[in-house]
Protein backbone atom coordinates (compact mmCIF):
# COMPACT_ATOMS: atom_id res chain seq x y z
CA UNK A 1 0.00 0.00 0.00
CA UNK A 2 1.59 3.16 -0.80
CA UNK A 3 1.53 6.41 1.12
CA UNK A 4 3.25 9.03 3.32
CA UNK A 5 4.73 8.98 6.04
CA UNK A 6 6.18 11.60 8.60
CA UNK A 7 9.71 10.03 9.03
CA UNK A 8 12.92 10.96 11.57
CA UNK A 9 16.10 10.36 9.78
CA UNK A 10 18.14 12.67 12.04
CA UNK A 11 17.50 12.93 15.79
CA UNK A 12 17.85 16.74 15.25
CA UNK A 13 16.61 17.33 12.32
CA UNK A 14 12.94 18.17 11.33
CA UNK A 15 10.41 15.22 10.33
CA UNK A 16 10.63 14.40 6.95
CA UNK A 17 7.10 14.02 4.66
CA UNK A 18 7.95 10.84 2.10
CA UNK A 19 5.95 8.18 0.52
CA UNK A 20 6.41 5.05 2.22
CA UNK A 21 5.35 1.79 1.18
CA UNK A 22 3.50 -0.43 3.36
CA UNK A 23 2.97 -4.14 3.43
CA UNK A 24 0.14 -6.08 3.47
CA UNK A 25 -0.96 -7.52 6.87
CA UNK A 26 0.50 -11.30 7.43
CA UNK A 27 -0.79 -13.82 10.54
CA UNK A 28 -1.79 -11.58 13.50
CA UNK A 29 -1.89 -8.12 11.37
CA UNK A 30 -4.32 -5.70 10.86
CA UNK A 31 -3.71 -2.96 8.49
CA UNK A 32 -5.89 0.45 9.31
CA UNK A 33 -6.09 3.25 7.52
CA UNK A 34 -5.37 6.39 9.70
CA UNK A 35 -7.60 9.06 9.76
CA UNK A 36 -5.24 10.83 12.43
CA UNK A 37 -2.49 10.63 15.00
CA UNK A 38 -2.19 12.58 18.16
CA UNK A 39 1.26 13.92 18.79
CA UNK A 40 2.55 12.90 22.12
CA UNK A 41 5.27 14.06 24.66
CA UNK A 42 7.43 10.51 24.26
CA UNK A 43 7.35 10.65 20.25
CA UNK A 44 9.40 13.36 20.85
CA UNK A 45 11.72 12.31 23.37
CA UNK A 46 11.91 9.16 21.37
CA UNK A 47 12.83 11.14 18.12
CA UNK A 48 15.41 13.22 20.35
CA UNK A 49 17.15 10.09 21.98
CA UNK A 50 15.76 7.66 19.39
CA UNK A 51 17.46 4.89 17.99
CA UNK A 52 20.46 4.81 15.33
CA UNK A 53 19.08 3.09 12.94
CA UNK A 54 17.03 5.47 11.02
CA UNK A 55 14.69 6.55 9.46
CA UNK A 56 12.52 5.75 12.48
CA UNK A 57 8.42 5.56 11.99
CA UNK A 58 6.92 7.49 15.51
CA UNK A 59 2.97 7.92 16.22
CA UNK A 60 1.40 6.09 18.79
CA UNK A 61 -1.96 8.00 19.31
CA UNK A 62 -3.29 6.60 15.85
CA UNK A 63 -7.14 6.36 14.93
CA UNK A 64 -8.57 4.98 11.64
CA UNK A 65 -10.49 2.33 10.11
CA UNK A 66 -9.72 -1.07 9.47
CA UNK A 67 -8.84 -1.87 6.10
CA UNK A 68 -7.84 -5.35 5.87
CA UNK A 69 -7.15 -8.47 8.43
CA UNK A 70 -4.25 -11.16 8.05
CA UNK A 71 -5.08 -14.47 8.89
CA UNK A 72 -5.67 -15.68 12.91
CA UNK A 73 -7.24 -11.95 13.66
CA UNK A 74 -9.87 -12.67 16.31
CA UNK A 75 -12.48 -9.73 16.96
CA UNK A 76 -11.87 -7.02 14.25
CA UNK A 77 -13.20 -6.59 11.44
CA UNK A 78 -12.61 -4.87 7.60
CA UNK A 79 -14.97 -2.02 8.12
CA UNK A 80 -14.28 -1.61 11.53
CA UNK A 81 -13.29 2.35 13.24
CA UNK A 82 -10.24 1.73 15.81
CA UNK A 83 -8.45 3.54 18.23
CA UNK A 84 -4.85 2.55 18.51
CA UNK A 85 -3.29 2.10 21.73
CA UNK A 86 -0.09 0.46 23.65
CA UNK A 87 0.88 -3.77 23.23
CA UNK A 88 0.52 -6.09 25.60
CA UNK A 89 0.67 -9.72 25.27
CA UNK A 90 -2.20 -10.70 27.51
CA UNK A 91 -0.49 -13.94 29.21
CA UNK A 92 2.13 -12.51 31.47
CA UNK A 93 1.26 -12.06 35.37
CA UNK A 94 0.65 -8.60 35.12
CA UNK A 95 -1.34 -8.78 31.91
CA UNK A 96 -3.34 -11.70 33.93
CA UNK A 97 -3.75 -9.41 37.05
CA UNK A 98 -5.05 -6.75 34.66
CA UNK A 99 -2.14 -4.78 34.21
CA UNK A 100 -1.28 -4.45 31.10
CA UNK A 101 0.35 -1.41 30.81
CA UNK A 102 3.43 -3.40 33.41
CA UNK A 103 3.63 -6.51 30.87
CA UNK A 104 6.43 -7.94 31.06
CA UNK A 105 6.83 -7.99 27.33
CA UNK A 106 5.73 -4.74 26.99
CA UNK A 107 9.68 -3.25 25.69
CA UNK A 108 9.99 -5.53 23.29
CA UNK A 109 6.45 -5.22 22.12
CA UNK A 110 5.88 -1.34 22.00
CA UNK A 111 9.80 -0.41 20.92
CA UNK A 112 11.27 -0.06 17.25
CA UNK A 113 11.62 -3.31 15.49
CA UNK A 114 11.46 -5.14 12.12
CA UNK A 115 8.97 -7.56 11.49
CA UNK A 116 10.40 -11.17 11.36
CA UNK A 117 9.38 -12.36 7.70
CA UNK A 118 11.71 -11.27 4.18
CA UNK A 119 9.31 -8.21 3.14
CA UNK A 120 9.50 -5.18 5.60
CA UNK A 121 6.47 -3.89 7.33
CA UNK A 122 7.36 -0.17 6.05
CA UNK A 123 9.74 0.90 3.57
CA UNK A 124 10.73 4.16 1.96
CA UNK A 125 12.55 4.76 -1.42
CA UNK A 126 16.13 3.37 -0.22
CA UNK A 127 15.36 0.50 2.35
CA UNK A 128 13.27 -0.56 5.21
CA UNK A 129 12.17 1.99 7.79
CA UNK A 130 12.54 1.33 11.62
CA UNK A 131 8.45 0.64 12.71
CA UNK A 132 6.47 -1.12 15.04
CA UNK A 133 6.24 1.97 17.39
CA UNK A 134 3.82 0.81 20.29
CA UNK A 135 2.79 -1.81 17.76
CA UNK A 136 1.55 0.89 15.43
CA UNK A 137 4.57 3.46 14.11
CA UNK A 138 1.23 5.62 13.02
CA UNK A 139 2.32 8.89 11.76
CA UNK A 140 1.48 7.24 7.98
CA UNK A 141 -1.18 7.33 6.31
CA UNK A 142 -1.66 3.18 6.56
CA UNK A 143 -0.51 1.14 10.06
CA UNK A 144 -0.03 -2.39 10.92
CA UNK A 145 -1.79 -3.22 13.95
CA UNK A 146 -2.52 -6.32 15.94
CA UNK A 147 -5.75 -7.24 17.69
CA UNK A 148 -4.29 -6.60 21.41
CA UNK A 149 -3.96 -2.67 21.01
CA UNK A 150 -6.39 -2.33 17.84
CA UNK A 151 -9.72 -0.73 20.16
CA UNK A 152 -12.90 -1.05 17.98
CA UNK A 153 -15.03 1.69 18.99
CA UNK A 154 -18.46 3.72 17.90
CA UNK A 155 -18.15 4.85 14.15
CA UNK A 156 -20.32 7.87 15.26
CA UNK A 157 -16.69 9.36 16.76
CA UNK A 158 -14.79 11.74 15.06
CA UNK A 159 -11.66 9.84 14.80
CA UNK A 160 -9.08 12.82 15.31
CA UNK A 161 -10.65 13.70 18.89
CA UNK A 162 -10.73 9.57 19.79
CA UNK A 163 -6.52 9.47 18.31
CA UNK A 164 -5.31 10.64 21.54
CA UNK A 165 -7.62 8.52 23.46
CA UNK A 166 -4.81 5.73 23.13
CA UNK A 167 -2.28 7.57 25.39
CA UNK A 168 -2.24 10.98 26.64
CA UNK A 169 -6.36 11.43 27.20
CA UNK A 170 -6.60 7.54 28.91
CA UNK A 171 -3.17 8.69 30.75
CA UNK A 172 -4.29 11.94 32.72
CA UNK A 173 -7.75 10.42 32.88
CA UNK A 174 -7.07 7.11 33.92
CA UNK A 175 -4.77 8.65 36.70
CA UNK A 176 -8.03 9.96 38.20
CA UNK A 177 -10.75 7.59 38.12
CA UNK A 178 -8.56 4.37 38.20
CA UNK A 179 -5.71 5.17 40.20
CA UNK A 180 -6.61 8.17 42.67
CA UNK A 181 -9.93 7.74 42.73
CA UNK A 182 -11.51 10.48 44.39
CA UNK A 183 -14.81 10.33 46.47
CA UNK A 184 -17.08 13.64 47.27
CA UNK A 185 -15.38 16.50 49.35
CA UNK A 186 -12.18 15.71 47.36
CA UNK A 187 -9.54 18.39 46.01
CA UNK A 188 -7.57 17.49 43.49
CA UNK A 189 -4.43 19.29 42.52
CA UNK A 190 -3.31 18.64 38.77
CA UNK A 191 0.19 19.83 38.40
CA UNK A 192 0.48 20.63 34.47
CA UNK A 193 -2.50 21.81 32.31
CA UNK A 194 -1.24 19.95 28.79
CA UNK A 195 -3.04 17.17 27.62
CA UNK A 196 -2.41 14.51 29.98
CA UNK A 197 -3.18 17.30 33.01
CA UNK A 198 -6.67 18.24 31.22
CA UNK A 199 -7.56 15.21 30.92
CA UNK A 200 -7.36 14.63 34.23
CA UNK A 201 -9.51 18.06 35.21
CA UNK A 202 -12.12 16.14 32.66
CA UNK A 203 -12.23 13.03 34.52
CA UNK A 204 -12.03 14.64 37.80
CA UNK A 205 -15.21 16.97 36.61
CA UNK A 206 -17.52 13.50 35.96
CA UNK A 207 -17.36 13.07 39.53
CA UNK A 208 -20.27 14.72 42.04
CA UNK A 209 -18.59 16.70 44.27
CA UNK A 210 -14.96 16.68 43.57
CA UNK A 211 -12.94 19.90 43.17
CA UNK A 212 -9.78 20.29 41.09
CA UNK A 213 -7.20 22.95 40.87
CA UNK A 214 -4.85 23.16 38.06
CA UNK A 215 -1.38 24.41 38.88
CA UNK A 216 -0.25 25.90 35.13
CA UNK A 217 2.71 28.42 33.84
CA UNK A 218 1.06 29.57 30.80
CA UNK A 219 -2.07 32.05 31.46
CA UNK A 220 -4.02 30.06 27.88
CA UNK A 221 -3.81 27.13 29.73
CA UNK A 222 -4.33 27.99 32.91
CA UNK A 223 -7.44 30.10 31.42
CA UNK A 224 -8.47 26.72 29.18
CA UNK A 225 -8.76 24.74 32.62
CA UNK A 226 -10.97 27.24 34.29
CA UNK A 227 -13.01 27.43 31.28
CA UNK A 228 -13.57 23.41 31.07
CA UNK A 229 -14.74 23.68 34.81
CA UNK A 230 -11.34 23.44 36.95
CA UNK A 231 -12.21 25.20 40.20
CA UNK A 232 -8.90 26.76 40.74
CA UNK A 233 -5.91 28.05 38.89
CA UNK A 234 -2.39 28.67 40.57
CA UNK A 235 -0.06 30.51 38.60
CA UNK A 236 3.93 29.69 39.78
CA UNK A 237 4.69 32.87 38.88
CA UNK A 238 2.74 34.28 42.10
CA UNK A 239 4.49 32.54 44.77
CA UNK A 240 5.25 29.29 45.96
CA UNK A 241 2.54 26.65 44.98
CA UNK A 242 2.70 24.82 48.32
CA UNK A 243 1.31 27.42 50.31
CA UNK A 244 -1.32 28.59 47.95
CA UNK A 245 -2.78 24.76 46.91
CA UNK A 246 -2.62 24.56 51.01
CA UNK A 247 -4.92 27.73 51.39
CA UNK A 248 -7.55 27.15 48.34
CA UNK A 249 -8.17 23.46 49.54
CA UNK A 250 -8.40 24.26 53.01
CA UNK A 251 -5.37 22.63 54.55
CA UNK A 252 -4.06 20.53 51.75
CA UNK A 253 -4.88 18.54 48.33
CA UNK A 254 -6.66 14.96 49.13
CA UNK A 255 -5.40 14.10 45.91
CA UNK A 256 -2.72 15.07 43.17
CA UNK A 257 -1.07 14.61 39.95
CA UNK A 258 1.96 15.33 38.99
CA UNK A 259 2.28 15.91 34.91
CA UNK A 260 5.58 17.65 34.74
CA UNK A 261 8.26 15.68 35.24
CA UNK A 262 9.81 18.37 36.60
CA UNK A 263 12.12 17.11 39.70
CA UNK A 264 10.62 20.46 42.41
CA UNK A 265 7.00 20.31 41.15
CA UNK A 266 6.99 16.25 42.30
CA UNK A 267 8.50 17.41 45.83
CA UNK A 268 6.08 20.55 45.96
CA UNK A 269 3.13 18.54 44.93
CA UNK A 270 4.00 16.31 48.14
CA UNK A 271 4.54 18.73 50.46
CA UNK A 272 1.09 20.68 49.50
CA UNK A 273 -1.14 17.10 50.59
CA UNK A 274 -3.47 16.81 53.47
CA UNK A 275 -2.41 14.24 55.97
CA UNK A 276 -2.59 10.55 54.42
CA UNK A 277 -3.13 11.55 50.87
CA UNK A 278 -1.66 10.71 47.60
CA UNK A 279 0.64 11.82 44.94
CA UNK A 280 0.52 10.41 41.54
CA UNK A 281 3.26 11.13 39.24
CA UNK A 282 2.91 10.67 35.32
CA UNK A 283 5.99 12.49 33.92
CA UNK A 284 9.61 10.79 33.61
CA UNK A 285 11.60 14.02 33.86
CA UNK A 286 15.16 14.20 34.81
CA UNK A 287 17.12 14.65 37.94
CA UNK A 288 15.95 13.30 41.49
CA UNK A 289 13.18 14.91 43.30
CA UNK A 290 14.12 17.10 46.76
CA UNK A 291 11.80 14.94 48.26
CA UNK A 292 11.57 15.48 52.40
CA UNK A 293 10.55 12.04 54.05
CA UNK A 294 9.35 13.85 57.04
CA UNK A 295 6.57 14.82 55.35
CA UNK A 296 5.64 11.08 53.98
CA UNK A 297 6.24 9.58 57.23
CA UNK A 298 4.77 12.19 59.69
CA UNK A 299 1.76 13.13 57.31
CA UNK A 300 1.04 9.53 55.94
CA UNK A 301 1.41 10.60 52.63
CA UNK A 302 2.50 8.32 49.63
CA UNK A 303 3.84 9.12 46.35
CA UNK A 304 3.15 6.93 43.28
CA UNK A 305 3.54 6.57 39.45
CA UNK A 306 0.92 5.10 36.88
CA UNK A 307 2.00 4.20 33.04
CA UNK A 308 -1.13 5.13 30.09
CA UNK A 309 -3.11 6.05 33.34
CA UNK A 310 -2.89 1.82 34.76
CA UNK A 311 -6.15 1.34 32.34
CA UNK A 312 -7.00 -1.81 30.36
CA UNK A 313 -7.32 0.15 27.27
CA UNK A 314 -10.31 -2.18 25.72
CA UNK A 315 -12.75 -1.57 28.59
CA UNK A 316 -11.23 2.25 29.87
CA UNK A 317 -11.25 3.44 26.02
CA UNK A 318 -15.15 2.68 25.20
CA UNK A 319 -15.61 4.32 29.04
CA UNK A 320 -14.09 7.34 27.89
CA UNK A 321 -15.31 7.51 24.53
CA UNK A 322 -18.90 6.89 26.03
CA UNK A 323 -18.71 9.74 28.28
CA UNK A 324 -17.36 12.63 25.31
CA UNK A 325 -20.30 11.45 23.64
CA UNK A 326 -22.36 12.47 26.77
CA UNK A 327 -21.15 15.60 26.67
CA UNK A 328 -19.42 15.29 29.85
CA UNK A 329 -15.72 14.43 28.24
CA UNK A 330 -15.15 17.29 26.03
CA UNK A 331 -11.86 16.25 24.53
CA UNK A 332 -12.41 18.19 21.27
CA UNK A 333 -11.58 21.07 22.83
CA UNK A 334 -7.83 20.09 23.63
CA UNK A 335 -7.24 19.21 20.55
CA UNK A 336 -5.82 21.23 17.09
CA UNK A 337 -5.69 19.85 13.80
CA UNK A 338 -3.25 19.67 11.52
CA UNK A 339 -2.47 18.26 7.85
CA UNK A 340 0.54 15.55 8.38
CA UNK A 341 2.12 17.98 6.33
CA UNK A 342 2.17 20.56 8.39
CA UNK A 343 4.03 18.70 11.47
CA UNK A 344 6.37 21.38 11.90
CA UNK A 345 3.27 23.92 12.67
CA UNK A 346 1.73 21.52 14.56
CA UNK A 347 5.13 21.63 16.97
CA UNK A 348 5.80 25.02 17.05
CA UNK A 349 2.58 25.36 18.20
CA UNK A 350 2.45 22.75 20.94
CA UNK A 351 5.67 25.00 21.99
CA UNK A 352 3.75 28.41 21.86
CA UNK A 353 0.79 26.90 24.34
CA UNK A 354 -1.47 27.75 20.80
CA UNK A 355 -2.73 23.81 20.96
CA UNK A 356 -2.85 21.44 23.49
CA UNK A 357 -2.81 18.13 22.30
CA UNK A 358 -1.90 18.38 18.23
CA UNK A 359 -3.22 15.69 16.03
CA UNK A 360 -2.02 15.14 12.39
CA UNK A 361 -4.92 14.05 10.00
CA UNK A 362 -4.46 11.77 6.46
ZN1 LIG B 1 1.93 -9.26 29.46
ZN1 LIG C 1 2.15 8.82 24.65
Amino acid sequence: MRTTAVLSRDPAAAFSVEPVEIDEPRAGEILVRIAAAGICHTDLATRRAGAADRPILLGHEGAGVVAAVGPQVVGVRPGDHVVLTFRHCGACANCLAGRPAYCRESVALNQFGRRGHDAPRVAHAEGPVLDGFFGQSSFAGYALTTADNTIVVDPAIDLAVAAPFGCGFQTGAGAVLNVLRPEPGAWVAVYGAGAVGMAAVLAARTLDGVRVLVVETSAARRELALELGADAAVDPADGPTVAAVRELTGGGATHALDTTGIPSVLADALAALATGATVVAVGLGRGTPPIDVSEIVLHGKTIRGCLEGDSVPAEFIPRLLDLHAAGRFPAERLIGRYRHTEIDTALADQRAGRVVKPVLTW
